[in-house]
């Protein structure tokens, strides 16, 4: 590409002026508050709470240093109450937070208005998805019908509790580097000719292109941002669930720093079950009647999936293969549990092995 040089002079130095700007030094909200990195909303709200009252320029009056403790309280609070400005705290410093809103003209503004447009990427917090994990989850037809919880761990990469992702010891030992002002990629000018320049971008040599600097790793991670560990998750199976149907735990996946956590999803593989057979909300089975049952009628009870007995009968004659059907003793229907299918009755005929000659005689008679 080629800029006239006036032009490229006055772009550079903007560009340099705003990353001055942007090289300032780390605030530790966590230490302003005296927790720990690893510190819950609550332990935060609570550490919040009793500094104010201690800093409060109603108790102080006219005490500047209270007064500027005061409002340092107040931002740190602000920021590490709000789970995505803590976020990006964590893993960008105050200074991301800055870059993200308000004040400071991000000099990515300045580039893409010049044609730069794939310089952003790396600076802008729209993270890209991470890789979505499936898993079959095997389940009873019982587990369907009546609903279940189950408890499933998993272990999983997971963002470095202690440095929340920033790979640092302290949250003010990361830094943007000064190489290349946080951008990761520098900007080279080559003369081509008498008054021809040509501009290159090359990555940071000093951040490898990360655009921040670590003074000190955390010791628990060692500076990789990220540990293994396990993690319990409940699986909720509602009622009338089909075989195949996807739960997803979104976001739930291995986490990286800088990536949002790809989903987790939990495939249902229904178990074929030794009674009942289902399509859809309907439940299938078979019931085997003796000849006398069959011709003279029986009255039965058959145990449901829930334990439940349900009573069936008939008085007419049954022909083997006749299907009877109950209303409302099917599956549930997943969006509306308490209406249910039909449960579908197929009845087998077993005949006696042999008769004897009296049994035949009487038989002639009747038939
Ligand atoms: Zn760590
Ligand atoms: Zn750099």
């Amino acid at each position: 590409m080629k800029w006239p040089a006036a032009r490229s002079c006055v772009f550079l130095l903007v560009v340099l002026a705003l990353c001055l700007q942007l090289v300032c030094a780390g605030t530790d909200y966590y230490k302003i508050l005296g927790v720990d990195r690893s510190a819950t909303k609550k332990a935060i709200k609570k550490a919040y709470k009793e500094l104010s009252i201690k800093y409060h320029p109603d108790k102080n009056p006219g005490d500047k240093v209270a007064e500027a403790k005061f409002i340092e309280l107040a931002e740190a609070y602000e920021v590490l109450t709000d789970e995505e400005k803590r976020r990006i705290y964590d893993r960008y410093g105050a200074e991301g937070l800055k870059e993200g809103g308000g004040g400071h003209r991000d000099p990515f503004d300045i580039f893409s208005q010049f044609g730069f447009g794939g310089f952003g990427g790396q600076r802008q917090h729209h993270e890209r998805k991470g890789v979505s994990v499936n898993i079959d989850l095997d389940v009873t037809l019982e587990d369907v019908f009546l609903g279940a919880t189950i408890e499933f761990e998993i272990n999983k990469q997971i963002i470095c509790p202690t440095c929340r992702g920033s790979g640092a010891k302290n949250a003010d030992d990361v830094h943007t580097c000064h190489s290349c002002g946080g951008n990761g990629i520098k900007v080279v000018r080559q003369m081509l000719g008498p008054g021809i320049y040509q501009q290159m971008q090359t990555t940071c040599d000093v951040c490898g292109g990360k655009g921040r600097i670590v003074k000190s790793k955390c010791p628990v991670c060692q500076g990789t941002k990220v540990k293994r560990g396990s993690h319990q998750l409940t699986i909720t199976i509602e009622r009338g669930m089909a075989d195949q149907q996807r739960i997803v735990f979104e976001n739930e996946s291995d986490e990286s720093p800088d990536i949002t956590p790809g989903d987790l999803i939990f495939t249902l593989r229904v178990r074929d079950h030794p009674v009942f057979a289902r399509n859809g909300d309907n439940l299938y089975t078979k019931e085997i009647l003796t000849l006398k049952e069959a011709l003279l009628g029986f009255e039965r009870q058959i145990k449901h999936l829930d334990g439940q007995l349900v009573r069936v009968s008939r008085s007419d004659v049954t022909q083997p293969g006749f299907v009877q059907e109950i209303k409302n003793e099917g599956m549930p229907n997943v969006e509306y549990p308490s209406e249910r299918g039909s449960l579908f009755i197929e009845y087998q005929v077993v005949f006696p092995p042999a008769l004897s000659p009296e049994q035949l005689e009487e038989l002639k008679k009747i038939l």
